[in-house]
Protein backbone atom coordinates (compact mmCIF):
# COMPACT_ATOMS: atom_id res chain seq x y z
CA UNK A 1 0.00 0.00 0.00
CA UNK A 2 1.72 3.04 -1.28
CA UNK A 3 0.67 6.27 0.95
CA UNK A 4 2.69 9.07 -1.31
CA UNK A 5 1.96 9.05 -5.20
CA UNK A 6 4.88 7.74 -6.82
CA UNK A 7 5.66 9.84 -9.17
CA UNK A 8 7.87 9.40 -12.62
CA UNK A 9 9.63 13.07 -14.18
CA UNK A 10 11.58 12.28 -16.97
CA UNK A 11 14.23 14.92 -17.72
CA UNK A 12 14.39 15.43 -14.57
CA UNK A 13 18.11 15.88 -14.04
CA UNK A 14 17.52 19.40 -16.24
CA UNK A 15 16.46 22.63 -15.52
CA UNK A 16 12.95 22.80 -15.15
CA UNK A 17 12.74 18.86 -14.09
CA UNK A 18 15.30 19.00 -10.97
CA UNK A 19 13.11 21.81 -9.65
CA UNK A 20 9.73 20.22 -10.29
CA UNK A 21 11.85 17.28 -8.54
CA UNK A 22 12.31 19.63 -5.52
CA UNK A 23 8.70 20.95 -5.89
CA UNK A 24 6.86 17.17 -6.14
CA UNK A 25 9.78 16.02 -3.03
CA UNK A 26 8.48 18.77 -0.77
CA UNK A 27 4.56 18.12 -1.99
CA UNK A 28 5.09 14.31 -0.19
CA UNK A 29 5.55 12.52 -3.33
CA UNK A 30 7.80 9.61 -3.96
CA UNK A 31 10.21 11.07 -6.92
CA UNK A 32 11.47 8.92 -9.71
CA UNK A 33 13.42 11.38 -11.68
CA UNK A 34 14.77 9.52 -15.17
CA UNK A 35 17.21 11.07 -17.15
CA UNK A 36 19.62 9.86 -20.34
CA UNK A 37 21.99 13.13 -19.39
CA UNK A 38 22.07 14.62 -22.71
CA UNK A 39 21.69 18.11 -21.32
CA UNK A 40 21.16 17.80 -17.75
CA UNK A 41 23.52 17.12 -15.19
CA UNK A 42 23.99 15.70 -11.57
CA UNK A 43 25.04 18.41 -10.75
CA UNK A 44 21.12 19.82 -10.85
CA UNK A 45 19.83 17.18 -8.17
CA UNK A 46 22.57 15.87 -6.27
CA UNK A 47 21.13 17.55 -3.26
CA UNK A 48 18.29 15.08 -3.43
CA UNK A 49 20.62 12.05 -4.39
CA UNK A 50 20.05 10.42 -0.72
CA UNK A 51 16.52 11.53 0.02
CA UNK A 52 13.88 9.16 1.44
CA UNK A 53 11.73 9.55 -0.75
CA UNK A 54 13.83 10.46 -4.72
CA UNK A 55 15.37 7.72 -7.12
CA UNK A 56 17.76 8.09 -9.85
CA UNK A 57 17.43 6.48 -12.83
CA UNK A 58 20.19 6.70 -16.10
CA UNK A 59 17.13 6.09 -19.27
CA UNK A 60 16.94 7.49 -22.59
CA UNK A 61 13.27 7.89 -22.85
CA UNK A 62 13.00 6.66 -27.02
CA UNK A 63 13.51 3.05 -24.95
CA UNK A 64 10.51 1.35 -23.33
CA UNK A 65 10.24 1.87 -19.49
CA UNK A 66 8.88 -0.51 -16.95
CA UNK A 67 8.13 0.76 -13.61
CA UNK A 68 4.90 1.25 -11.45
CA UNK A 69 3.82 4.50 -11.07
CA UNK A 70 0.64 7.06 -10.14
CA UNK A 71 2.06 9.76 -12.37
CA UNK A 72 4.26 10.98 -15.12
CA UNK A 73 5.74 14.44 -16.13
CA UNK A 74 7.05 14.30 -19.42
CA UNK A 75 10.01 16.91 -19.65
CA UNK A 76 12.81 14.85 -21.40
CA UNK A 77 13.99 17.05 -24.06
CA UNK A 78 16.46 19.01 -24.85
CA UNK A 79 14.86 22.19 -25.25
CA UNK A 80 17.64 24.85 -26.26
CA UNK A 81 18.07 25.61 -30.03
CA UNK A 82 21.90 25.00 -29.83
CA UNK A 83 21.11 21.48 -28.17
CA UNK A 84 18.30 20.87 -30.09
CA UNK A 85 19.87 21.46 -33.47
CA UNK A 86 22.92 19.17 -32.56
CA UNK A 87 21.30 15.90 -33.19
CA UNK A 88 17.88 16.78 -34.88
CA UNK A 89 17.03 13.50 -35.42
CA UNK A 90 17.53 12.49 -31.89
CA UNK A 91 15.18 15.47 -30.83
CA UNK A 92 12.57 14.02 -33.00
CA UNK A 93 12.86 10.65 -31.43
CA UNK A 94 12.77 11.94 -27.83
CA UNK A 95 9.70 13.56 -28.68
CA UNK A 96 7.66 11.07 -30.78
CA UNK A 97 9.29 7.62 -28.85
CA UNK A 98 9.78 9.38 -25.81
CA UNK A 99 5.72 9.96 -25.32
CA UNK A 100 4.69 6.67 -27.16
CA UNK A 101 6.66 5.09 -24.24
CA UNK A 102 5.55 7.36 -21.76
CA UNK A 103 1.59 7.14 -22.94
CA UNK A 104 2.39 3.32 -23.34
CA UNK A 105 3.40 3.41 -19.24
CA UNK A 106 0.82 5.27 -18.41
CA UNK A 107 -1.86 3.26 -20.13
CA UNK A 108 -0.49 0.25 -18.28
CA UNK A 109 -0.21 1.72 -14.48
CA UNK A 110 -3.38 4.07 -15.15
CA UNK A 111 -1.26 6.72 -14.63
CA UNK A 112 -2.03 10.38 -15.18
CA UNK A 113 0.29 11.94 -17.49
CA UNK A 114 1.22 15.47 -18.26
CA UNK A 115 3.19 17.08 -21.28
CA UNK A 116 6.16 19.63 -21.21
CA UNK A 117 4.88 20.93 -24.66
CA UNK A 118 6.26 24.68 -25.60
CA UNK A 119 5.06 27.97 -27.30
CA UNK A 120 6.94 26.66 -30.75
CA UNK A 121 4.09 25.03 -31.37
CA UNK A 122 3.18 27.97 -32.38
CA UNK A 123 6.30 28.38 -34.72
CA UNK A 124 6.52 32.42 -35.97
CA UNK A 125 3.25 33.30 -34.96
CA UNK A 126 0.61 36.05 -36.83
CA UNK A 127 -1.80 35.79 -34.25
CA UNK A 128 -0.48 37.78 -30.86
CA UNK A 129 -0.28 37.18 -27.93
CA UNK A 130 -0.53 33.50 -28.45
CA UNK A 131 -4.17 31.82 -27.48
CA UNK A 132 -4.59 28.04 -27.34
CA UNK A 133 -6.54 27.94 -29.99
CA UNK A 134 -4.19 29.14 -32.65
CA UNK A 135 -2.94 26.30 -34.65
CA UNK A 136 0.67 28.49 -35.71
CA UNK A 137 2.87 28.86 -38.15
CA UNK A 138 5.68 26.60 -38.46
CA UNK A 139 7.85 25.41 -41.06
CA UNK A 140 7.97 21.43 -41.35
CA UNK A 141 11.43 21.36 -43.39
CA UNK A 142 13.62 24.14 -40.87
CA UNK A 143 16.46 23.75 -38.58
CA UNK A 144 14.04 24.55 -35.86
CA UNK A 145 11.24 21.45 -37.26
CA UNK A 146 12.87 19.04 -35.18
CA UNK A 147 11.87 20.61 -31.78
CA UNK A 148 8.44 22.07 -33.08
CA UNK A 149 7.58 18.94 -35.03
CA UNK A 150 7.84 16.76 -32.44
CA UNK A 151 6.23 18.54 -29.97
CA UNK A 152 3.29 19.45 -32.18
CA UNK A 153 3.47 15.44 -32.76
CA UNK A 154 3.78 14.49 -29.07
CA UNK A 155 0.65 16.71 -28.77
CA UNK A 156 -1.09 14.79 -31.32
CA UNK A 157 -0.24 11.66 -29.35
CA UNK A 158 -1.26 13.08 -25.93
CA UNK A 159 -5.08 13.57 -27.62
CA UNK A 160 -5.01 10.45 -29.31
CA UNK A 161 -4.41 7.95 -26.31
CA UNK A 162 -7.07 10.46 -24.56
CA UNK A 163 -9.66 9.64 -27.12
CA UNK A 164 -8.58 6.08 -27.99
CA UNK A 165 -8.07 4.73 -24.32
CA UNK A 166 -9.63 7.85 -22.41
CA UNK A 167 -6.95 8.61 -20.29
CA UNK A 168 -6.27 11.51 -18.24
CA UNK A 169 -3.61 13.67 -19.75
CA UNK A 170 -2.70 17.15 -19.13
CA UNK A 171 -0.61 19.10 -21.84
CA UNK A 172 1.26 22.67 -21.34
CA UNK A 173 2.74 25.20 -23.81
CA UNK A 174 5.82 26.46 -21.67
CA UNK A 175 6.64 29.94 -22.81
CA UNK A 176 10.77 31.02 -21.99
CA UNK A 177 11.28 29.93 -18.74
CA UNK A 178 14.75 31.21 -17.02
CA UNK A 179 16.08 30.46 -13.63
CA UNK A 180 19.14 28.73 -11.98
CA UNK A 181 20.27 25.76 -13.11
CA UNK A 182 19.63 26.72 -16.77
CA UNK A 183 22.42 24.81 -18.51
CA UNK A 184 25.38 27.99 -19.02
CA UNK A 185 26.17 27.10 -22.50
CA UNK A 186 23.67 26.19 -24.21
CA UNK A 187 22.89 29.80 -25.42
CA UNK A 188 19.47 30.24 -24.35
CA UNK A 189 19.31 33.95 -24.46
CA UNK A 190 18.79 35.02 -20.51
CA UNK A 191 21.60 32.39 -19.55
CA UNK A 192 23.92 33.93 -22.36
CA UNK A 193 23.44 37.12 -21.53
CA UNK A 194 24.22 37.14 -17.85
CA UNK A 195 27.25 34.87 -18.31
CA UNK A 196 28.61 37.23 -20.49
CA UNK A 197 27.69 39.93 -18.35
CA UNK A 198 29.54 38.33 -15.38
CA UNK A 199 32.59 37.86 -17.55
CA UNK A 200 32.45 41.23 -19.40
CA UNK A 201 32.30 39.57 -22.71
CA UNK A 202 30.59 40.90 -25.73
CA UNK A 203 26.65 40.49 -25.44
CA UNK A 204 25.56 38.87 -28.49
CA UNK A 205 22.28 39.97 -29.90
CA UNK A 206 20.81 38.01 -32.73
CA UNK A 207 19.46 40.42 -35.01
CA UNK A 208 18.83 44.13 -34.29
CA UNK A 209 17.32 42.61 -31.24
CA UNK A 210 13.82 43.68 -31.71
CA UNK A 211 12.12 40.30 -31.52
CA UNK A 212 10.20 40.11 -28.46
CA UNK A 213 10.17 36.85 -25.68
CA UNK A 214 8.32 36.60 -22.71
CA UNK A 215 10.23 35.26 -19.84
CA UNK A 216 8.54 33.21 -16.86
CA UNK A 217 11.01 32.69 -13.83
CA UNK A 218 11.06 28.77 -13.11
CA UNK A 219 9.07 28.90 -9.36
CA UNK A 220 6.01 30.68 -11.31
CA UNK A 221 6.23 28.07 -14.45
CA UNK A 222 6.46 24.67 -11.65
CA UNK A 223 3.63 26.03 -9.32
CA UNK A 224 1.62 26.28 -12.77
CA UNK A 225 2.77 23.06 -13.90
CA UNK A 226 1.56 21.32 -10.65
CA UNK A 227 -2.14 23.47 -10.50
CA UNK A 228 -2.35 21.81 -13.91
CA UNK A 229 -1.79 18.32 -12.66
CA UNK A 230 -4.18 18.65 -10.07
CA UNK A 231 -6.60 19.68 -11.82
CA UNK A 232 -10.22 17.85 -12.44
CA UNK A 233 -9.92 15.20 -15.16
CA UNK A 234 -11.56 16.67 -17.70
CA UNK A 235 -9.27 19.51 -18.18
CA UNK A 236 -6.69 18.76 -20.52
CA UNK A 237 -5.36 21.63 -21.92
CA UNK A 238 -3.68 22.50 -23.84
CA UNK A 239 -2.81 25.81 -21.82
CA UNK A 240 -0.50 27.96 -22.09
CA UNK A 241 1.41 29.13 -18.94
CA UNK A 242 4.34 31.62 -18.78
CA UNK A 243 4.93 35.24 -18.30
CA UNK A 244 3.03 37.85 -20.30
CA UNK A 245 5.24 40.49 -19.40
CA UNK A 246 7.23 41.13 -23.39
CA UNK A 247 10.35 42.52 -23.98
CA UNK A 248 12.50 43.06 -26.59
CA UNK A 249 15.91 41.42 -26.57
CA UNK A 250 17.41 44.50 -26.87
CA UNK A 251 15.36 45.65 -23.50
CA UNK A 252 16.49 42.26 -22.14
CA UNK A 253 20.27 43.08 -22.95
CA UNK A 254 20.05 46.38 -21.18
CA UNK A 255 18.72 44.82 -17.78
CA UNK A 256 20.94 42.28 -17.69
CA UNK A 257 23.68 44.98 -18.19
CA UNK A 258 22.07 47.45 -15.59
CA UNK A 259 21.97 44.11 -13.18
CA UNK A 260 25.21 43.07 -13.28
CA UNK A 261 26.88 46.47 -13.37
CA UNK A 262 28.84 44.65 -16.63
CA UNK A 263 31.33 46.81 -18.54
CA UNK A 264 30.12 44.35 -21.98
CA UNK A 265 29.67 45.89 -25.07
CA UNK A 266 26.42 44.82 -27.13
CA UNK A 267 27.19 42.97 -30.90
CA UNK A 268 24.64 42.57 -33.13
CA UNK A 269 25.31 38.41 -35.01
CA UNK A 270 23.28 37.04 -37.79
CA UNK A 271 19.46 36.44 -36.68
CA UNK A 272 19.28 32.61 -37.05
CA UNK A 273 16.88 31.38 -39.23
CA UNK A 274 13.22 30.99 -38.23
CA UNK A 275 13.37 32.61 -35.15
CA UNK A 276 10.62 33.98 -34.46
CA UNK A 277 9.37 37.60 -34.01
CA UNK A 278 7.08 38.20 -31.41
CA UNK A 279 6.20 35.77 -28.89
CA UNK A 280 3.56 36.24 -25.69
CA UNK A 281 1.75 34.35 -24.18
CA UNK A 282 -2.31 34.77 -23.60
CA UNK A 283 -2.90 32.85 -20.34
CA UNK A 284 -6.20 33.96 -20.01
CA UNK A 285 -7.13 29.85 -19.58
CA UNK A 286 -4.69 29.39 -17.05
CA UNK A 287 -5.93 32.31 -14.68
CA UNK A 288 -9.59 31.08 -14.66
CA UNK A 289 -8.97 27.18 -14.75
CA UNK A 290 -6.01 27.50 -12.27
CA UNK A 291 -6.47 30.71 -10.21
CA UNK A 292 -2.55 31.12 -11.76
CA UNK A 293 -0.40 33.80 -12.57
CA UNK A 294 3.17 34.74 -12.42
CA UNK A 295 4.36 36.32 -9.58
CA UNK A 296 7.97 37.59 -9.99
CA UNK A 297 8.82 40.35 -12.20
CA UNK A 298 11.88 39.83 -14.48
CA UNK A 299 14.19 42.09 -12.78
CA UNK A 300 13.39 40.22 -9.46
CA UNK A 301 13.78 36.48 -11.43
CA UNK A 302 17.16 38.09 -13.04
CA UNK A 303 18.43 38.98 -10.08
CA UNK A 304 18.29 35.51 -8.84
CA UNK A 305 19.11 34.00 -11.53
CA UNK A 306 22.77 36.38 -11.45
CA UNK A 307 23.79 35.12 -7.87
CA UNK A 308 23.45 31.56 -9.50
CA UNK A 309 25.72 32.43 -12.29
CA UNK A 310 28.15 34.06 -9.57
CA UNK A 311 28.52 31.60 -7.57
CA UNK A 312 28.95 28.81 -10.65
CA UNK A 313 31.75 31.00 -11.95
CA UNK A 314 33.22 31.36 -8.97
CA UNK A 315 33.53 27.87 -8.19
CA UNK A 316 35.03 27.07 -11.65
CA UNK A 317 31.57 25.50 -13.29
CA UNK A 318 31.22 27.78 -16.38
CA UNK A 319 33.65 26.47 -18.65
CA UNK A 320 33.43 29.00 -21.72
CA UNK A 321 31.89 31.78 -23.09
CA UNK A 322 28.81 31.67 -25.11
CA UNK A 323 29.20 32.39 -28.94
CA UNK A 324 26.94 31.80 -31.76
CA UNK A 325 28.14 28.31 -33.27
P1 LIG B 1 16.80 20.85 -20.17
O1 LIG B 1 17.59 20.59 -21.41
O2 LIG B 1 17.50 21.48 -19.02
O3 LIG B 1 16.12 19.52 -19.64
C1 LIG B 1 15.76 18.45 -20.49
C2 LIG B 1 16.17 17.16 -19.80
O4 LIG B 1 15.77 16.05 -20.61
C3 LIG B 1 17.69 17.05 -19.61
O5 LIG B 1 17.99 16.65 -18.30
C4 LIG B 1 18.09 15.98 -20.63
O6 LIG B 1 19.26 15.29 -20.26
C5 LIG B 1 16.85 15.12 -20.64
N1 LIG B 1 16.70 14.33 -21.87
C6 LIG B 1 16.86 14.76 -23.16
N2 LIG B 1 16.64 13.74 -24.00
C7 LIG B 1 16.34 12.65 -23.23
C8 LIG B 1 16.03 11.29 -23.53
N3 LIG B 1 15.96 10.84 -24.79
N4 LIG B 1 15.78 10.45 -22.49
C9 LIG B 1 15.84 10.89 -21.21
N5 LIG B 1 16.15 12.16 -20.87
C10 LIG B 1 16.38 13.03 -21.87
O7 LIG B 1 15.55 21.73 -20.61
P2 LIG B 1 14.38 22.38 -19.74
O8 LIG B 1 14.39 23.82 -20.00
O9 LIG B 1 14.43 21.87 -18.35
O10 LIG B 1 13.10 21.77 -20.49
C11 LIG B 1 12.32 20.74 -19.93
C12 LIG B 1 11.11 20.50 -20.83
O11 LIG B 1 10.33 21.70 -20.90
C13 LIG B 1 11.46 20.12 -22.24
O12 LIG B 1 10.55 19.13 -22.70
C14 LIG B 1 11.28 21.40 -23.02
O13 LIG B 1 10.94 21.16 -24.36
C15 LIG B 1 10.13 22.04 -22.26
N6 LIG B 1 10.14 23.51 -22.42
C16 LIG B 1 11.06 24.29 -21.78
C17 LIG B 1 11.04 25.66 -21.97
C18 LIG B 1 12.00 26.58 -21.26
O14 LIG B 1 11.97 27.78 -21.53
N7 LIG B 1 12.84 26.13 -20.38
C19 LIG B 1 10.09 26.24 -22.83
C20 LIG B 1 9.19 25.41 -23.50
C21 LIG B 1 9.21 24.04 -23.27
N1 LIG C 1 19.27 35.43 -28.71
C1 LIG C 1 20.18 36.47 -28.81
N2 LIG C 1 21.44 36.26 -28.35
C2 LIG C 1 21.84 35.10 -27.78
C3 LIG C 1 20.90 34.05 -27.67
C4 LIG C 1 19.62 34.24 -28.16
O1 LIG C 1 19.86 37.54 -29.30
O2 LIG C 1 23.03 35.00 -27.39
C5 LIG C 1 17.89 35.66 -29.18
C6 LIG C 1 17.37 34.59 -30.14
O3 LIG C 1 17.70 34.89 -31.47
C7 LIG C 1 15.87 34.66 -29.88
C8 LIG C 1 15.77 35.03 -28.41
O4 LIG C 1 17.04 35.58 -28.05
O5 LIG C 1 15.29 35.68 -30.66
C9 LIG C 1 15.46 33.85 -27.49
O6 LIG C 1 16.36 32.81 -27.81
P1 LIG C 1 16.44 31.46 -26.98
O7 LIG C 1 17.45 30.61 -27.67
O8 LIG C 1 16.62 31.73 -25.55
O9 LIG C 1 14.98 30.81 -27.12
P2 LIG C 1 13.87 30.73 -28.25
O10 LIG C 1 12.76 31.54 -27.70
O11 LIG C 1 14.35 31.30 -29.54
O12 LIG C 1 13.59 29.28 -28.36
Amino acid sequence: MHLERRVLITGGAGFLGSHLAERLLADGCQVLCVDNFYTGTRRNIEHLIGEKHFELMRHDVCQPLFVEVDEIYNLACPASPIHYQRNPVQTTKTSVLGAINMLGLAKRTRAKIFQASTSEVYGDPSVHPQTEDYWGNVNPIGPRSCYDEGKRCAETLFFDYQRQHAMEIKVARFFNTYGPRTHPNDGRVVSSFIVQALTNRPITIFGEGQQTRSFCYVDDLVDGVVRLMNTAPDVSGPMNLGNPGEFTIAELATQVIALTNSRSEIVNRPLPQDDPKQRCPDISQAKAVLGWAPRVALTEGLKKTIVYFEEMISAGLVQRVTEPV
